[in-house]
Order: structure tokens, then C-alpha cells, then sequence
């Protein structure tokens, strides 16, 4: 079966260069903190720092929490079908910021908190005209 054309959920996510996927990060060189997706600026209310730079994430993470979608979200979702339950995952990264994204070849009854995770890149949905939506995911290590 020929592979369906991927499209990306959006521009500067992840860096691939390495090989595997990095998520794309901003780091506020003031106060510490990262943001993701990529920005311009500090989000930090607390913090007066305007100096940031761009970065890639630690490939791996812990689960901090997940919840298991047992029913399709509601449109513009795209789910396929027949629909099975999907599992979210809240992944802390160890540079101190967490991030929420879909978890990948794992069951309901397997995720675990505090289970160490990899960021992957996967199929989020597939459109009517055949192409592949990709996004981050995480997958256990
Ligand atoms: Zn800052």
C-alpha cells in the first residue's frame, strides 16, 4: 500500500535533523523558562526579560498525567473509523516545562504515570483527500 502525502500541523514544531524528531522550543535567557510552540518574547508575567533563543527540547520525557478520550472529540476533529480511544498525554520534559500531545501504539490499560516517553511524529488524522495530518506525539521508551 503506497504511503499517503504528509502534511504537517504546523510550521517550526520539531527539528528532524538529528534523525529523530526535537520539539522546538523558546528559552528565556532572563528567567529560564521555555515555551512551546516556538515565540518571540518571554511569557513569563513575573519576568521583565526580553532576550530569548531558540532551541530544541530533550528528546525524552516522564508522563506527569494523561486522560483517554473514550468518545471522538467533536468536529473540526477528524477521527477515523472505526474510532478507537485516544491517549493523552501530559509529558514532562526534564527542562522543566510540560506538553500536552497524543500518545502513540499504546493502549488505555498500558499508560502509566511517570513512564518515560520519546517524542515521535505520527498521524494525527487523515483528510478526505488522502494526505496524512502529522503532528508531535510521544511514544514509551
Ligand atoms: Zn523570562
Amino acid at each position: 500500500m503506497a504511503e499517503n502525502k504528509q502534511v504537517l500541523i504546523g510550521e517550526n514544531l520539531f527539528d528532524m535533523s538529528e534523525g529523530k524528531p526535537s520539539l522546538i522550543v523558546t528559552h528565556c535567557k532572563t528567567c529560564g523558562t521555555y515555551f512551546f510552540p516556538k515565540s518571540f518574547t518571554c511569557h513569563n508575567p513575573e519576568c521583565v526579560g526580553k532576550d530569548v533563543e531558540t532551541t530544541n527540547l530533550s528528546r525524552q520525557g516522564k508522563v506527569e498525567n494523561y486522560s483517554v478520550m473514550n468518545y471522538p472529540p467533536p468536529p473540526p476533529f477528524v477521527t477515523q473509523e472505526p474510532y478507537e480511544p485516544i491517549v493523552c498525554a501530559a509529558v514532562e520534559f526534564p527542562e522543566g516545562i510540560t506538553i500536552i500531545g497524543m500518545m502513540e501504539d499504546i493502549t488505555a490499560d498500558q499508560v502509566k504515570i511517570g513512564m518515560d516517553v520519546e517524542v515521535t511524529v505520527g498521524t494525527i488524522y487523515t483528510k478526505k483527500t488522502g494526505e496524512d495530518v502529522v503532528a508531535w506525539k510521544f511514544k514509551a521508551v
